[in-house]
């Protein structure tokens, strides 16, 4: 049987940085230089291609039509790979992860995202590990087909869904967590992949790549104190579409009048508002509490367990779809990716 292919595609991030002598600050490089670092990837059972954008940067600069560019380069060569791999910051890599995993209808392959906390040439790197290891995930197979058949993010040890992932830790390279849904594989002495977690691709179903995205959303974090001028001007933004509120514990809100009076208001105005928590884990259930009862009267879209990340790259994705406003909140409620529970 011939090697698996992987294509690597180079977003930028910390993982191809290095410092510039005379500023200090860490800027990123060629992405040749890369490859020349991690001698190591020609010993993996695979055959690497690559592919740099022309200007790596930092993932505080990704954007809907930089993930439009991930997308088309993974549509471009879907059929010449068996694997992609995608190295990129990881301050917004669980959106990026995210959002490509609405936009890559009827995935059947695996689109590993991982980068590093620091950079490739440091001695103490974490970047060697996350590459290596994400590449030996992405090409693990049975048979004919990639065990992995979603998009998911490798970084210090373990395999997350990509849409379940959130950074948590600006420090340790234990830097993300899937608080509401099990890692898809660990690294230790052995690759152990839950099988049981994983999406399975119908293979019946070719690859649709929808780049229609829509930024005109907000997220509003509820906070004790948040008054109503600025609760109603945020959500009478010219040209808002959707929100997605961050409220309290199971999904909490105020219950004074002109907190309900406003949503009301917004929604009637077609505003999409998804109610996901603030807490790391755990899920909205509105009506379990008279503080969120009024939410779900008012027709609030539950984000269940849902993360921000994946909440707000959702929203962005159905705006662009054109859906019905009447099947809006249905669709948002069912799970298209594995992004939440049902
Ligand atoms: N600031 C960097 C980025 O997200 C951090 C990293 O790569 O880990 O691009």
């Amino acid at each position: 049987m011939s090697k698996p292919t992987v294509l690597l595609i180079y977003t930028g991030g910390t993982i191809g940085m290095m410092k510039d002598f005379a500023t200090g600050a860490l800027k990123a490089f060629d992405f040749d230089q890369l490859l020349d670092k991690i001698p190591e990837l020609h010993l993996l059972d695979c055959e690497i291609a690559t592919y740099s954008f022309e200007t790596p940067i930092d993932s505080s600069n990704m954007n809907p039509q930089q993930w439009i560019r991930i997308a088309a380069v993974i549509e471009e060569n879907y059929e010449k790979y068996d694997a992609f791999v995608v190295l990129h910051g990881s301050d917004t890599m669980s959106y990026s992860a995210s959002a490509l995993s609405f936009m890559l209808e009827n995935l059947s392959k695996p689109v590993i995202f991982t980068g590093s906390q620091l950079p490739i040439g440091d001695l103490r790197t974490d970047a060697k590990e996350n590459l290596i290891t994400a590449i030996q995930v992405a090409t693990l197979r049975e048979g004919d087909s990639s065990i992995l058949q979603e998009v998911a993010l490798y970084f210090e040890y373990k395999l997350y869904r990509g849409n379940r992932s959130s950074k948590i830790n600006a420090e340790h390279f234990n830097a993300f967590a899937s608080p509401n849904y099990p890692c898809l594989a660990e690294s230790g002495v052995h690759l152990k992949v839950g099988n049981e977690f994983l999406l399975k691709a119908d293979k019946t179903q070719s690859l649709i790549v929808r780049t229609s995205i829509n930024e005109d959303v907000a997220i509003i974090k509820l906070f004790p104190g948040i008054n109503e001028t600025i609760f109603a001007g945020m959500v009478s933004i010219p040209g808002l579409k959707g929100v997605v509120l961050e409220t309290y514990g199971s999904g909490n809100a105020p219950t004074e009048r002109w907190f309900t009076d406003t949503l009301k208001d917004a929604i009637s105005r077609g505003i999409h508002i998804v109610n996901v928590t603030q807490c790391s884990g755990g899920s909205v259930n509105m009506g379990q509490y008279e503080t969120s009862t009024m939410l779900k009267e008012l027709g609030v879209i539950s984000g269940k367990d849902i993360t921000t990340e994946a909440a707000i790259t959702k929203l962005m994705y159905l705006l662009g779809q054109q859906i019905p406003a009447a099947d809006f909140k249905d669709i948002f409620e069912t799970p298209l990716r594995g992004e939440l529970t049902k």
